[in-house]
């Protein structure tokens, strides 16, 4: 078997973007998702990567979920991708606790939950790869984002400080910010709001799926042994300094 890759959230937009492309290079593949089945059921057909339903904001889940791929293929998880995430807008004085919650217990706390869930295998067979997906407006922060804004910043320090324990150990932790990105989470924002965001990026488009994909099959390689603490901006150039 080649490499065991994992990618949460990995049946649709970005995550899915990144199974393709880890297929095509010839890793061995598995996709997590949530909750839409429909989706799911349809990647695993148009692709033929096995997918695996379970909530990553549930530490338990994500154990068993590990376990489950581990088993049905006969390994140990040697890469993992933490793309999973969502957004529930909202401005600060309208910002409710349940919207807090679920934006940092999925974009923030699941990388831990999931990273903590595949390090112990990695750190014996001397070889790993976590990828982060954080995001520009984690780098910039963004109105209506305090909660996505610091999960997404808060990934960045996790993926520096994993980076530093784990790096005698030949386990790489990266993480890739995308800028606005063509799937179903920008679809959702309104048109006028949209069409501003993207007058705002200099390349004058949204990035596409597997735009974002390539970086992070970029950083899994093994030849990319020597980059690690690193966030990697893929924004149609906003530049951060
Ligand atoms: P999508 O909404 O297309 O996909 C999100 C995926 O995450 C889905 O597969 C979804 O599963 C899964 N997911 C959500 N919650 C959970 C959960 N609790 N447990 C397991 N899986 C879960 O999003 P994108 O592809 O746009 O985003 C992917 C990542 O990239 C996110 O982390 C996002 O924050 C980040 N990002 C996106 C940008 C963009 O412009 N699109 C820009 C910057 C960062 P299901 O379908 O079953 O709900």
């Amino acid at each position: 078997m080649t490499r065991l890759a994992l990618v949460t959230g990995g049946t649709t937009g970005i995550g899915a973007a990144t199974c393709n492309a880890l297929k095509e290079a010839g890793y061995t593949v598995a996709a997590n998702y949530a909750s839409n089945d429909e989706a799911a059921k349809k990647f695993e057909q148009d692709t033929g990567i096995k997918t695996y339903k379970w909530d990553v904001t549930d530490p338990e889940q994500c154990v068993k979920g590990v376990e489950k791929v581990c088993g049905d293929f006969g390994g140990t998880i040697e890469i993992l991708v933490n793309n999973a995430g969502i957004t529930r807008d909202a401005m600060m004085h309208k910002m409710t606790v349940e919207n807090w919650n679920a934006v940092l217990s999925t974009d923030l706390s699941a990388c831990f939950y999931m990273s903590r869930a595949v390090v112990s295998a990695m750190r014996e067979k001397g070889f790993g790869r976590i990828v982060n997906i954080s995001s520009v407006n984690g780098q910039m922060g963004q109105i209506g984002q305090t909660n996505y804004s610091a999960a997404k910043a808060g990934l960045i320090g996790f993926t520096k400080a994993l980076a530093r324990e784990s790096a005698s150990k030949g386990i790489t932790v990266n993480a890739v910010a995308p800028g606005y990105t063509d799937t179903a989470m920008v679809r959702a924002v309104p048109e006028p709001v949209l069409k501003s965001l993207i007058a705002q990026i200099p390349i004058g488009r949204l990035g596409r799926p597997e735009e974002i994909a390539h970086a992070v099959l970029f950083l899994v390689s093994d030849k990319s042994g020597f980059i690690t603490g690193e966030t990697l901006s893929i924004n149609g150039g906003h530049h951060m300094e």
